[in-house]
């Protein structure tokens, strides 16, 4: 398959899309941002990968970051995990508050809020130094030292993290977070802080397109059926309230931020990351989901 060529022209053909998305502004620091960086990065099974336009230049990943505590802590305690946190479809705001009341503050999936931040509390229950573990364990996966949170960001995200700050407080009311609410905020908005390019999120992912293997290591990071899981968790609960959508035109499982980044992984085939910060109304990547849809009905691949 000849994905160079084929990445270059989708991005041609998205590029002059009127893209009338938002940038996400309720975390202050994001509205920083350039709003018509677009960047795109793919790469294959046999690590050989693929790039346009600003595919190495670092954005905010946000919620994207939830895949990877999750999975750090579904190796760590298998399927206990699902005592915690529930893997359905939400159906709901990401950062709602209302299904924790009837549902009894246990989180309907670990990719909205709630469930991020009962991970968050888990990290801190499992990980003696949470926050260097995580991101060492970022910078293997992308084979890449220069990975960092950005504190500013961190920052501007916790003076108006009021929302969050009811979330944590009030999963905490039903005994489902175990420490202090502010320590478990503290790691959430620095994980969501960390900084990557489309290049370092498409190398981080290789691990749920290889079966759990961290291709470079060859370290087994997730049992085959957990690694499934996780594929079955971002199809399902990966793009807000837009997955059906997402899984309808795309057809493949992945995570979006609001920070713009959409990553999508073709297990056995590729792994791809899009960058771009115009967000849809339901808060994913405009140019994303754009370029996305077009990859897998160009290829006519997908998991369907
Ligand atoms: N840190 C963001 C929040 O909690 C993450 C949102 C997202 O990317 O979905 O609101």
């Amino acid at each position: 398959m000849d994905y160079q060529s084929i990445l270059n022209s989708i991005y041609n053909e998205v590029l002059v899309l009127d893209n009338n998305g938002k940038i996400a502004d309720y975390i202050p620091e994001l509205k920083r941002v350039n709003t018509e960086k677009f960047g795109i990065a793919l790469i294959d099974n046999y690590q050989k990968i693929y790039t346009v336009g600003d595919a190495i230049e670092k954005f905010s990943i946000q919620s994207i970051s939830k895949v990877i505590t999750t999975a750090l802590i579904f190796s760590k305690i298998g399927n206990d995990l699902w005592q915690r946190v529930g893997f359905e479809p939400s159906g709901n705001a990401f950062n709602s508050l209302v299904q924790l009341e009837y549902e009894n503050g246990i989180p309907r999936n670990p990719f909205i809020n709630a469930g991020a931040l009962v991970i968050a509390d888990l990290m801190l229950e499992h990980f003696e130094n949470p926050k260097e573990y995580f991101l060492n364990f970022i910078r293997e996966l992308a084979e890449n030292e220069n990975i960092n949170y950005n504190e500013i960001v961190a920052q501007s995200e916790k003076e108006n993290g009021y929302r969050n700050a009811a979330l944590v407080n009030y999963i905490k009311s039903f005994n489902n977070i175990k420490n202090d609410p502010d320590a478990v905020l503290d790691f959430y908005f620095h994980q969501c802080s960390i900084e990557m390019s489309c290049e370092d999120l498409a190398r981080v992912f290789q691990v749920f397109s290889h079966n759990g293997i961290v291709p470079r290591s060859k370290f087994k990071f997730l049992t085959t059926s957990q690694c499934k899981r996780m594929n079955a968790l971002m199809q399902m609960c990966g793009f807000y309230d837009q997955a059906g959508e997402f899984t309808f035109k795309v057809g493949l499982p992945g995570k979006s931020g609001v920070g713009g980044g959409v990553v999508a992984i073709y297990p056995n085939h590729y792994t791809v990351a899009v960058w771009s910060p115009k967000l849809n109304k339901k808060g994913n990547s405009f140019y994303g989901l754009e370029t996305l849809e077009r990859l897998t009905t160009i290829t006519e691949a997908s998991i369907f």
